[in-house]
């Protein structure tokens, strides 16, 4: 029988995050236990990795910005000096049929939070990326219904967004955990939550071995509420885990640079440059493509020759020099969306020592740095560099659902 002071179950960018933070502010032995081989087996590693800010409440907003000042500064952030993940400062279009009074109130809601934005016409967009069409209308993906371009009216643009690497990221968090002390331990899956009766006392792993400890934070991802039953813990939130398809397409050179991350409402779809800007992967804003609820262990990962038609046909709306030929590709990865109002929720519940960071919704990458301060601190009372003066109170398990513009990717 082994002892911690601290046990994070799950190795994603999210436990890691948490676990580096924790390590670092002296909370004991802190050890995270995650079933896989490596890290970014789960959730992350098929994040697209988009950092940006736009978000409906001023806390998210906040939180985005603060995860993003993280990765913009990243071997400041991690004490590392060569970091895997590098994060690219791209910019972040906002292509959703604004009016020009909507697209300033959304700039204003940036700048009041303490982020850089800009309000574009169609000439700006076309100037600054001219591989871009400027249309506004919205786009019918079946082919059945003629559609004649009109402009768009304004655009908001975050110049201070980008992507990183999600698996160099997770990677890297690992890193620098072990660095302050935290072990980590892959293969390792807990199969049962020991409580004593009231608190908690330890996890049991399939191979056998116990792990005492008083303190348990469950960072499972799509699995998270298997590890809240073994507990016995009704969070009283609906979490789901949710297939979630991208595709990939080789960006020829005809399609000029730069390109941004863009986010299209008139065809419901995002995408950004990879591979060194010699792909574009694309997925989707749309509810109904966050739908199929799945069991996370029978996960079907290729993505639906249907998905990848739609989108192609969208992408090349918003491309119109992307050669119609070519190979398009895709993947399915998982997320854990939070049925009640799509934000993650964060900290200790009902069971004394049981802590949870569950829900992410397709937020998880940007806010997993300031997720990691955010619980370090409320474990630790303790504050250091790059923390968030966000509350953990704002994703509580005990809030009531946030009011959010669109229960969605875009919330
Ligand atoms: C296609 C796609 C695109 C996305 N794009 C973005 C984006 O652009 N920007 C953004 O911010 N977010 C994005 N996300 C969301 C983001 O990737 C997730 O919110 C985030 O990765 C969640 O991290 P996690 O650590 O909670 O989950 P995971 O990465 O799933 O980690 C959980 C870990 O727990 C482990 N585990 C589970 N059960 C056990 C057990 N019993 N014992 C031990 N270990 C266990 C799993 O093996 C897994 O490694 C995207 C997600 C997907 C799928």
């Amino acid at each position: 029988m082994d002892d911690a002071d601290v046990v994070v179950i799950g190795g994603g960018i999210i436990g890691s995050s948490i676990a580096f933070q924790l390590a670092s502010r002296d909370v004991g032995r802190v050890v995270v236990v995650e079933k896989g081989a490596g890290p970014a087996e789960g959730s992350t590693g098929a994040s697209s990795a988009i950092v940006r800010t736009l978000y409906s409440r001023p806390e998210t907003v906040r939180l985005a910005l603060h995860g993003q000042t993280a990765y913009r500064n990243w071997a400041e952030f991690t004490g590392i000096e060569q970091p895997r993940s590098r994060f690219h400062p791209i910019g972040m279009l906002w292509l959703m049929g604004y009016t020009n009074a909507e697209a300033a109130a959304a700039r204003d809601r940036l700048i009041a939070e303490g982020g850089v934005a800009e309000v574009l016409d169609a000439a700006g967009v076309r100037t600054r990326f001219p591989a871009l069409s400027t249309c506004a209308e919205p786009f019918d993906l079946t082919g059945q219904i003629p559609h004649s371009c009109r402009d768009l009216e304004a655009a908001l643009y975050e110049p201070d967004a980008g992507f990183a690497d999600p698996t160099g990221a997770n990677q890297d968090l690992i890193e620098a955990a072990r660095r302050e002390g935290a072990e980590v331990l892959f293969r390792s899956e807990v199969q049962a939550v020991r409580t004593d009766p009231k608190k908690v006392s330890g996890v049991d792993l399939t191979d056998g071995r116990t792990i005492r400890t008083p303190l348990i934070v469950n960072a499972a991802g799509p699995w998270c509420n298997r590890l809240n039953d073994m507990a016995g813990v009704r969070l009283g939130w609906t979490i789901s885990p949710t297939r979630v398809q991208v595709a990939y397409r080789l960006r020829p050179a005809e399609v000029p640079e730069p390109i941004p991350v863009v986010a299209d409402a008139a065809t419901g779809i995002y995408f950004r440059p990879e591979a060194s800007g010699q792909q574009i992967v694309f997925g989707s804003v749309l509810p109904e493509d966050e739908s199929e609820r799945v069991d996370p262990d029978h996960l079907k990962t290729g993505a639906d020759a249907t998905f990848l038609d739609s989108k192609i046909h969208a992408l090349h709306h918003r491309i119109p020099a992307l050669p119609h030929r070519g190979t398009v590709t895709g993947i399915a990865g998982l997320y854990a969306i939070n049925e009640e109002d799509v934000h993650p929720v964060i900290g200790p519940t009902s069971l004394d020592g049981w802590w949870v960071a569950n829900g992410f919704s397709g937020h998880g990458f940007k806010l997993a740095p300031m997720v990691g301060s955010m619980m370090a601190q409320a474990i630790t009372g303790t504050t250091r560099p790059f923390d968030t003066d966000v509350p953990l109170s704002f994703l509580s398990v005990d809030r009531t659902p946030l009011t959010v513009q669109e229960k969605s990717v875009l919330a």
